[in-house]
């Protein structure tokens, strides 16, 4: 998919897309950001950009466009690239499917980790002249999975780059890899999406209705990826848990009673420990409950609910959260989501919660 045709991400692509024009792409590109964003996208985009056989060409802008500028409807093309990929010819084609000669394609294996044979038969191909592209990209997905032994074999080759070779490696954890690979490599950071951009997306590439695309956009943190993953999940059971936390913690209950809902969250004792996604997206949809119950504690119309297939439930519970208890409440869930993606264990948290609310 073209840069054109990608959600968001707008001051990254047109970086890239003028460094491709005047030829000065560093060669190695290192995209850092949380998962689901589509980094791995721009980096596909990147390399059909590269290699295209009948690129498109803009004028180049004067400036960059501001950060969260609203793309063109599909189909149209806007002329604020300088270059960017057609993405139908045969060269665009290959690449969209990972079949490129000189776009090799790297992922984790099924240990989640990239190994030292790996990059080492990728290095052999890269000695010579790129076979019918312009220029060999090599991209590398989840690069937080390569061992320490085959980054430092990579490192060589960052070092003293091979002839027209780029390197893109993309990765949500940029810790992860050796100080010595991130200095050799230039990194662009890629922020969460906008709820709207997300809602697009859903829409455009993955054929969801707008009502389903808005309400799954508000909850997925603005990551695609995110939002396709609970398009499968069952929400509507881990709504009723959200639903129960607030409940059950609204009319001041005991500490017993606090932990018995903690305990259901969680799955009860018979149960397995509900998964630590699960957990997450309780907590993110109690947030957006509780975003809801200050809405209605301020007077405005229901029609503005994130979550109105709950409204009458809400409506019960907002004289409970009034003045600033629902605020509190959502500082709280944000604390104990901040804990969850910090690896705090999940009955840990959920009793913490479940005491703070
Ligand atoms: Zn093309």
């Amino acid at each position: 998919m073209p840069f054109e045709a990608l959600v968001g991400h707008r001051r990254v692509t047109q970086l890239l897309a003028r460094a491709i024009a005047r030829d000065t792409l560093p060669p190695t590109l290192l995209f850092a950001g949380p998962a689901g964003v589509g980094k791995w996208k721009v980096a596909l985009a990147t390399a059909q950009a590269l290699n295209c056989l009948s690129p498109v060409r803009g004028p180049e802008p004067a400036e960059p466009a501001e950060p969260g500028t609203r793309h063109p409807a599909p189909g149209t093309r806007s002329p604020a690239l300088p270059i960017d990929a057609c993405g139908a010819c045969r060269a665009c084609e290959r690449i969209a499917r990972g079949l490129h000669v000189d776009v090799p394609v790297v992922t984790p294996d099924d240990k989640a980790s990239i190994k030292i044979d790996v990059i080492r038969d990728v290095l052999s191909r890269t000695s010579y002249r790129p076979f019918e592209g312009r220029r060999r990209v090599v991209l590398i997905r989840e690069a937080e999975a390569l061992e320490p032994q085959a980054q430092n074999a990579l490192l060589k080759s960052l070092e003293e780059p091979p002839p027209s070779t780029v390197f893109i490696l993309t990765t949500s954890v940029p810790g992860a890899l050796l100080p010595t690979v991130r200095s050799r490599a230039m990194m662009l950071r890629f922020g969460r999406l906008p709820a709207d951009e997300v809602a697009a997306a859903l829409v455009r590439d993955h054929d969801l209705g707008d009502a389903e695309a808005r309400a799954l956009a508000a909850l997925a943190d603005g990551s695609i990826g995110q939002a396709l993953a609970l398009a499968t999940a069952d929400v509507a059971e881990l709504r009723e848990l959200a639903l129960l936390l607030l409940q059950q913690t609204a009319g001041r209950a005991d500490a017993q009673g606090r932990l018995q809902v903690a305990a259901a969250v969680l799955g009860g004792p018979a149960k397995k420990e509900r998964a630590r996604e699960d957990l997450a997206m309780v907590f993110r949809l109690t947030a957006s409950m509780l975003r809801d119950i200050e809405v209605l504690n301020s007077g405005a119309e229901p029609r503005l609910l994130a979550n109105p297939i709950v409204a009458g439930d809400l409506q019960a519970l907002a004289r409970h959260f009034a003045s600033d208890r629902a605020r509190d409440a959502f500082g709280a869930v944000d604390r104990a989501l901040f804990a969850l993606e910090r690896n705090a264990g999940p009955k840990v948290v959920a009793e913490w919660l479940a005491l703070q609310l």
